[in-house]
């Protein structure tokens, strides 16, 4: 198979092969690039293997151009890199790497293109295309990887359980290419990942949590939290989540599983954010379901406060799974903590002020978790489905009137604690924040508007009572 044309299309390839045959050196445009140029995937980082020095091959192609081109070398790896537009472009030497079963550093020595090859993690990974004159645009592929993708099939070019021993990791990534890809994983790979999973234990936070992250951020990443639950790699990083599944029975009264749930929220929610932390969201809103789950005769199955317990949950989670523990986690834990506020709203009779609470407490993220809660209605009855949907257009019609009336959502106090303490020649103390706060519950239950005069009149009120005097 022949994939010149293909390479005709961007210069490098040309280019680097020219430089590669002045140098001797037997050239590959290799992996990632070669998967995605078959599937038509779109993708910026190019990598080559020589047989030979990749930093050597790197700056010669860089001085080749008539202007500068950046070039990074990485001489404990032997690769080097560089920029093109906004091409990212490496180099690296045709590498052999063995494993002792003592040790999880690898050995590595120079190899071979098929050595180097075999050290790929999936056949469709493992596919290299020449660059070199004699047989330029020729695909090697000593794996079928090529077949495997017209069969959309995920395979180790190896003994999946040596491959799997090796890196550990490639479990993940496993998963990941299918849900990125839509494909299966062929069976004895499926039953190594099986057989290894606990050995997951041994790879890095970061590396795991990157891969998590490249699932979620798939179309539908429901399917990848199958397979980590079918395989139990979600065990062994993400055992909260695995509570989530099962459904309990008392008599003719059981709850919904709410592992399955989740990921139909998850699901669902994707259609309408690539956000990676408005998904987040959806998958810890009722991370403490298990944890508050409780039976009345009387009500059947409740799991009271499990919004404000999966609040409290999320750093605890967010800091071992390597996620940021800044604004992002902030903003996942006051998703979590709000999600079935708007449920609340739903009445008729329901009061300004309410609204006006949940603007005040939601902010910026109001319309987030409105997509959330839409997210989270999961019922299989299509008339019900339509009818919540129905009471959450309400719900943000109400949300609308208010904010025009008395805009809440960024709520700055109309009269600020420096004010209150200079008309009435405070030092900072309780009673600055008290009066500050009596202002702020005031104009949530409607009471005086959200503006200077009014709340300034009730300050004058307030501090009367409070046998202030203005100085
Ligand atoms: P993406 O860019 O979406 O992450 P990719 O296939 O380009 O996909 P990289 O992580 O950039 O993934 O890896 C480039 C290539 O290096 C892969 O196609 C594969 O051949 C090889 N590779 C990467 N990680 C591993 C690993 N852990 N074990 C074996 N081979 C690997």
């Amino acid at each position: 198979m022949n994939f010149k044309e293909e390479l005709d299309k961007l210069d490098i390839f040309e280019r680097v092969g020219k430089v590669a045959d002045e140098l001797g050196l037997e050239t590959y445009v290799v992996g990632g690039y070669v998967r995605d140029l078959i599937l038509k995937r779109p993708s910026k980082d190019i990598d080559f293997v020589c047989v030979g020095s990749g930093i050597v091959l790197a700056k010669k192609v860089a001085e080749s151009f008539d202007h500068h081109v950046p070039l990074n070398v990485f001489k404990n790896f032997g690769t080097a890199n560089i920029r093109l537009d906004d091409w990212e472009i490496e180099f690296v030497g045709a590498r052999k790497e063995s494993y002792r079963h003592d040790s999880r550093k690898p050995i590595v020595e120079d190899g071979t293109l098929q050595e180097d090859q075999e050290r790929r993690d999936f056949t469709i990974n493992a596919m290299a295309i020449s660059v070199n004159s004699s047989n330029y645009g020729e695909l090697i592929d000593p794996f079928d990887g090529l077949k495997d993708i017209k069969r959309k099939l995920i395979k180790t070019p190896t003994d999946p359980v040596l491959t799997f021993s090796d890196d550990p990791l490639r479990m993940m990534r496993a998963i990941r290419f299918a849900s990125q890809l839509n494909f299966d994983i062929d069976p004895d790979t499926f039953d190594a990942i099986i057989h290894d999973a606990h050995r997951l234990q041994i790879v890095s936070g970061e590396r795991i949590i990157d891969e998590l992250n490249k699932i979620i951020a798939v179309e539908k990443p429901s399917y990848g939290f199958k397979l980590l639950f079918v395989s139990k790699l979600l065990h062994q990083f993400f055992p909260e989540m695995v509570e989530l599944q099962g459904v309990d029975s008392v008599g003719d009264k059981s709850h919904k599983d709410n592992f399955y749930h989740t990921l139909q929220v998850l699901d669902n929610i994707c259609q309408h954010t690539d956000d990676l932390w408005l998904r987040w969201s959806a998958i810890m809103h009722d991370i403490a379901k298990p944890a508050t789950k409780r039976f009345h005769p009387k009500v059947g199955w409740t799991f009271h406060g499990h919004e404000d317990k999966g609040a409290r949950m999320v750093p605890g989670i967010f800091r071992r799974l390597k996620l940021p523990m800044d604004e992002r986690m902030k903003y996942v834990q006051k998703l979590v903590r709000l999600h079935l506020r708007p449920i609340a709203l739903v009445s008729d009779k329901v009061t300004d002020s309410a609204v006006r609470r949940l603007l005040f407490d939601a902010g910026d993220d109001i319309d987030d978790l409105m997509t959330l809660c839409r997210a989270d209605i999961t019922s299989k009855n299509n008339n019900k489905v339509q009818r919540y949907l129905a009471n959450f257009d309400k719900v943000e019609q109400k949300i609308v009137e208010v904010e025009e009336k008395d805009q809440v959502r960024n709520f700055q106090p109309p009269v600020s604690g420096e004010e209150i303490m200079s008309i009435f020649e405070l030092q900072p103390s309780k009673i600055v924040g008290e009066l500050k706060e009596e202002i702020k519950e005031a104009i949530l239950e409607g009471q005086i508007k959200n503006n200077k005069d009014e709340a300034l009149d009730l300050l004058y009120k307030l501090a009367a009572r409070k046998g202030l005097q203005k100085k």
